[in-house]
């Protein structure tokens, strides 16, 4: 054993366990997923693909029993892959199942790593790539200029509007006028359902690919109450498999298209968009699969497909619902005035004229984890964002329910409130509101007590 680590680790549980995790793109995994991730999987090499029969659509799909007993030749470069195989082999089909794809791939080692690898699938260097603003929403992998993707392809972006939506028109102007080779949408930080259709309809007519990062509200799609793009004329849809989808740590890339043997170039068409992306991803991008976390996707997967997860779900969304609404009656404003997914996005600098940053902080102290987030009315170079990101997947995964949800939002006005009568961040620190702080902070570990982590755990 080595004790330093493990003393850490130790104390992070604890954290985990008396904290409220309110980042919208975290959660907590089951014991079943953390048991797959630690396993000897670990150990094994296995670059390359497995056989993709018996779980390509136009064949007998998904009979798991049949998937976890057949051993069929695959496309691997080192031997020994005979449970390896197996499980990947579910994984894809477990992934295909709950969005509706005809293709998955389940190597990629994170949501950044899913985007790159789809990028470099079907663009060459300089190539557009349309997609949504950072200071909108976006993500740093759709354009930011610190990332190797902006180096080498061109990326171009459109916003939101002031109802926090979509500025479609811009979409389909720049679209026309640019003529991307990808249309993407995707986002960190927006709280509405795209319009799929209207976007599949604008990309049709440029010939773009359509592409969705659904990293944030896949376990909302998967739990079906989100829209999903695939079903709506999307080409490709990659996501994360560790926020809503309650996974570990890892990338996924679900696709429509005809599934082939990675081993054939393929031509670059809109068809062969699967193959594309295993050779893309492997050995495009990365190197030997992590099966490990492989397994634990697979497992993850398998309790998405379950009718409990629906009822996560919905969960998820009824608080997040309700969080807003509380915070709205608590003086709080929220960009695009509340919410139709799993986050709330606050504009803290105009509710109580404190920076994202100061409040992020200050809650911090009372054990309640947030992160300060750009606004649009912030621009690009946010340094200090006027706004706070917070969500629900986390605390719904701990079973709170509206009532909890009221609790929270009351807690932030009281924070907000000292924030103000303290002035500036410097001061946070300052020993006159210890007290203050306290006297939440132990309110808050009350509440979390009350509603421990996934069984077996911590
Ligand atoms: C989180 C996120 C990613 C990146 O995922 P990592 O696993 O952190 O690389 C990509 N796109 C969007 C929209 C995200 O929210």
């Amino acid at each position: 054993m080595d004790d330093i680590v493990f003393k850490l680790i130790e104390s992070e549980k604890n954290r985990q366990k008396e904290g409220l995790e309110l980042i919208p793109s975290e959660n907590y995994v089951s014991s079943a997923v953390l048991s797959a991730m630690g396993s000897v999987l670990t150990n094994k090499y296995s670059e390359g693909y497995p056989s993709f029969k018996g779980i390509s659509p136009n064949e007998k799909l998904w009979d798991e029993a049949k998937i976890s007993e057949e051993i069929l030749p695959n496309y691997r470069y080192y031997g020994g892959q005979v449970n390896v195989d197996r499980i990947e082999r579910l994984a894809i089909s477990r992934a295909m199942k709950l969005f509706h794809a005809d293709h998955a791939n389940v190597q990629p080692h994170s949501g950044a790593n899913a985007n790159e690898a789809v990028y470099f699938a079907w663009c060459e260097p300089g190539d557009k790539i349309l997609a949504m603003n950072l200071a909108h929403g976006g993500h740093l992998t759709h354009g930011s200029p610190v990332t190797r993707s902006a180096k080498i392809y061109n990326f171009i972006a459109y916003g939101t509007n002031e109802d926090g939506d979509i500025d479609y028109d811009e979409l389909e102007r720049l679209a026309l006028s640019e003529k991307p080779k990808i249309i993407l949408v995707g986002y960190s930080a927006f709280m509405k359902v795209p319009d799929f259709d209207r976007v599949a309809k604008i990309g049709n007519k440029i010939g773009a690919l359509l592409m969705a990062d659904m990293a944030h509200v896949a376990g909302l799609i998967a739990g079906g109450v989100h829209e999903n793009p695939l079903d709506h004329g999307f080409h490709v849809m990659t996501t994360t498999t560790h926020k809503t989808l309650r996974g570990p740590r890892g990338g996924l890339i679900l696709s429509r298209g005809n599934v082939a043997s990675p081993l054939k170039k393929p031509e670059k068409t809109i068809e062969n968009i699967p193959i594309l992306i295993d050779r893309a991803v492997f050995p495009g991008t990365q190197g030997g699969p992590l099966e490990h976390v492989i397994a634990a996707k697979a497992v993850a997967f398998g309790e998405a497909l379950k009718p409990e997860f629906k009822e996560y779900a919905q969960n998820i969304v009824k608080n997040a619902k309700a969080l807003a609404s509380r915070l709205i009656k608590n003086g709080f404003v929220l960009q695009g005035g509340g919410t139709e997914n799993h986050l709330v996005l606050v504009n803290v600098k105009e509710s109580y004229g404190v920076s994202g940053k100061m409040f992020e902080k200050a809650l911090d102290k009372v054990g309640l984890t947030l992160n300060a987030n750009a606004l649009p009315c912030d621009g690009a170079a946010a340094f200090r964002p006027s706004g706070v990101r917070l969500g629900t997947p986390a605390i719904t995964t701990r079973g709170m329910g509206v009532h909890e949800m009221e609790q929270i939002a009351d807690w932030m006005k009281e924070i907000a409130e000292i924030c103000v009568e303290i002035g500036d961040e410097e001061s946070l620190d300052d020993k006159k509101y210890v007290k203050d702080f306290e006297t939440v902070h132990k309110e808050v570990v009350k509440l979390a007590m009350k509603f421990p982590l996934p069984k077996g755990t911590v």
